[in-house]
C-alpha cells in the first residue's frame, strides 16, 4: 500500500474544498428543510479558509495539514459544524503525530480518534441523525479501501433520511426531522468523496 505523504493530504483538503464550493447549494437546501439554511455557506466559508492558509503554509507532515485545517474551520465557520468538524480533523491530525508519511490504516485510526473527539463534543452517537452517521461507517470501513469508505459514507448519509434527529438544530423539529437527508451527514460524505478522489 502506499505511503500517504503532506502531497496526499494537500490534495485532500483541495478536492474537498472544490467539492464544498460546487455542492454549497444542495448542502444549504437540505438545512432548509431541517434547520436554518446556511450549511453549504458554513462549509464553503470554512473550507475556502482552509485551502488558502494551506496555499500559504504548505505544512510538510499529514498531520501538520489536517491540523492548520481544523484550526481554519474552527476559526471561520459560526455555525456547529465549525467546530465539530474542526475537532475532527484537529484531533485527527494530532493522532498522525509528525511523521512524513502514513499508512491508510494510520488514517483511519486517526480519523476514529478524530470522530471519538466530535461525539464527546457534540455529545452525539450513531443513530442521532448527524454527520457522525456517515463518518463513523466510512472511518470503519477504510480499513479495507478508499473505495469502501466513500460508498459507506454515501450509504450512511441516505440512512439518515427515515432518522429522527436528536442533536443540532434539526432536533427541534421533532417527528417532522423525518424524511429529509442530514446535512451534515450529506457534507460528511464529500469530505470521504474527496479522500478517495486524493488516493486516485
Ligand atoms: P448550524 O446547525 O449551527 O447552523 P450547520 O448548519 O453548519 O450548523 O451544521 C449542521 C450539521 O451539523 C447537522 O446537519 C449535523 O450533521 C451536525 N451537527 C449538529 N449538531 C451536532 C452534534 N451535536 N453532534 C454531531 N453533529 C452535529
Ligand atoms: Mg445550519
Ligand atoms: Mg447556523
Amino acid at each position: 500500500d502506499a505511503v500517504l505523504d503532506a502531497e496526499f493530504f494537500l490534495r485532500w483538503m483541495n478536492a474537498l474544498a472544490r467539492a464544498v464550493d460546487r455542492e454549497a447549494a444542495r448542502l444549504t437546501e437540505l438545512d432548509a428543510a431541517i434547520g436554518d439554511a446556511d450549511h453549504g455557506t458554513n462549509m464553503r466559508r470554512g473550507f475556502t479558509a482552509v485551502a488558502a492558509a494551506l496555499e500559504k503554509d504548505a505544512p510538510d507532515t499529514p498531520g501538520a495539514v489536517l491540523t492548520l485545517a481544523g484550526r481554519r474551520l474552527i476559526s471561520t465557520v459560526g455555525g456547529a459544524s465549525g467546530p465539530l468538524y474542526g475537532t475532527l480533523l484537529r484531533r485527527a491530525g494530532k493522532a498522525l503525530g509528525d511523521e512524513a508519511g502514513v499508512s491508510r490504516a494510520q488514517l483511519a485510526e486517526a480519523l476514529r480518534a478524530g470522530i471519538a473527539a466530535v461525539a464527546r463534543l457534540g455529545g452525539a452517537k450513531a443513530g442521532d441523525k448527524t454527520m457522525l452517521d456517515a463518518l463513523e461507517p466510512a472511518a470503519a470501513a477504510l480499513d479495507e479501501s478508499f473505495a469502501a469508505a466513500r460508498a459507506a459514507a454515501e450509504d450512511g448519509a441516505a440512512a439518515t433520511v427515515p432518522m429522527l434527529a436528536r442533536k443540532g438544530r434539526a432536533s427541534y423539529l421533532g417527528e417532522r426531522s423525518v424524511g429529509h437527508r442530514d446535512p451534515g451527514a450529506a457534507s460528511s460524505a464529500l469530505l470521504v468523496g474527496a479522500l478517495e478522489e486524493a488516493a486516485r
